[in-house]
């Protein structure tokens, strides 16, 4: 099966060749070197302040969410969750479920969060964290975050910037360089692995957060995580398959993979402007990693998606209000050019205007 989906993402041969590495005790010398290897390049890749400021626990990426919000604040603490769509309102949802009292910033859906109304927020009220996501999947909007941090590392006592990243970094570069005190991060989106490892990078600050002691956690408690020990038998295999993606992903380097990322948008709004499925969001907030596309009226979305599954190509749906008239393509990881125009060959079968939608994604090869 061909996928262009915003999770799970192809996963490379030489990543999947790494997973089956033979088994070995977890605490032995021959893991041990993996573990450190794995996280000393994350502390590069996201800037952070030593290897022991990345914890790597075995979950979804939605576990990554519970755990920062469980390691970082107390029940009834305040914070300000910005929704820009299903992801950051599932953000709010672990944070509520865990006690926390939260504000909700609600942004129309399609839409970036607004900087001057979260500074109004912060300005009016005190917040001990703020729950932000860098990538809006469900809508395919890429959001200000560096913005964000430089403004509100103007305020005194800033809140702690919390920031769900997993379908954003490392395809979208962000680093603790910005001011960000916590990323979250899952295996199976730009780290090209299966899923199963949520990744987390955390500042000086976020990790003085994590050693008060709290109620509240156990299985996710990243103290141990963040000074060298992995309490419980990790995920080997995915470490594995981690660590050989890590060496793919710094072969290529950040800004070629942004850039990469970039181009594979720009062929998928150029290709589906051309050919009549109209862009969901505007191109100045538009996604490098997912691209959510409005399908004239009267097309239904799911036997689109099915037509497509049975040609080999899985696209994903839209979500809440979008789940009638959208569809998504994820172009994340490690989705090249090839991989891309193959989907795109695939899906002008059933596009309105197949002719003009290939023109125009020529075009943009060729200017390329
Ligand atoms: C994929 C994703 C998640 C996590 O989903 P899981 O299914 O738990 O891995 C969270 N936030 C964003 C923005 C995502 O894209």
């Amino acid at each position: 099966m061909h996928i262009l989906l915003p999770g799970p993402t192809p996963v490379p041969q030489e990543v999947q060749q790494a997973m089956l590495t033979a088994m070995s005790d977890h605490r032995g010398s021959l893991f041990e070197v993996v573990r450190q290897r794995v996280q000393t390049n994350l502390a590069e890749l996201f800037d952070a302040p030593s290897p022991n400021h990345i914890a790597i626990v075995p979950a979804s990426g939605t576990g990554g969410l519970e755990a920062a919000v469980q390691n970082l604040f107390m029940p009834n603490q305040r914070v300000l969750a910005i929704e820009t769509g299903l992801f950051g309102q599932r953000f709010s949802e672990v944070a509520e479920a865990n006690g926390l009292n939260v504000t909700h910033v609600s942004v129309p859906w399609g839409e970036a969060f607004d900087l001057p109304s979260v500074m109004a927020h912060l300005k009016a009220n005190h917040y001990q964290g703020i729950l932000v996501t860098h990538n809006e999947t469900s809508t395919g909007v890429v959001n200000p975050i560096e913005e964000l941090a430089r403004q509100i590392g103007q305020i005194s006592q800033p809140p702690l910037i919390v920031v769900d990243s997993i379908s954003g970094v490392p395809s979208i570069p962000l680093t603790l360089a910005t001011a960000v005190d916590v990323i979250i991060a899952a295996s199976q989106k730009g780290f090209m692995c299966p899923p199963g490892l949520a990744i987390l990078a955390l500042s000086d600050r976020a990790k003085e957060a994590v050693a008060n002691s709290r109620p509240h956690r156990f299985y996710f408690d990243l103290r141990p995580y963040l000074s060298g020990h992995l309490p419980y038998t990790p995920a080997i295999s995915l470490w594995y398959g981690l660590d050989r993606a890590l060496m793919l992903l710094q072969a290529e380097g950040s800004e070629p993979r942004y850039l990469r990322h970039v181009l594979l948008r720009n062929l998928v709004r150029a290709w589906a402007e051309a050919g009549g499925w109209t862009p969901a969001v505007a191109l100045p907030v538009a996604s490098p990693t997912v691209t959510a596309l409005r399908l004239p009226a009267g097309e239904n979305p799911k036997h689109l998606r099915q037509r497509l599954e049975s040609l080999g190509l899985q696209i994903a749906g839209g979500l809440g209000p979008w789940s009638s008239d959208v569809i998504r393509i994820g172009h994340v990881g490690a989705v090249n050019l090839g991989d891309l125009w193959a989907g795109l060959g695939l899906m002008s079968s059933l596009i309105p205007h197949p002719d003009d939608a290939l023109r125009a994604a020529m075009q943009v090869m060729q200017n390329a």
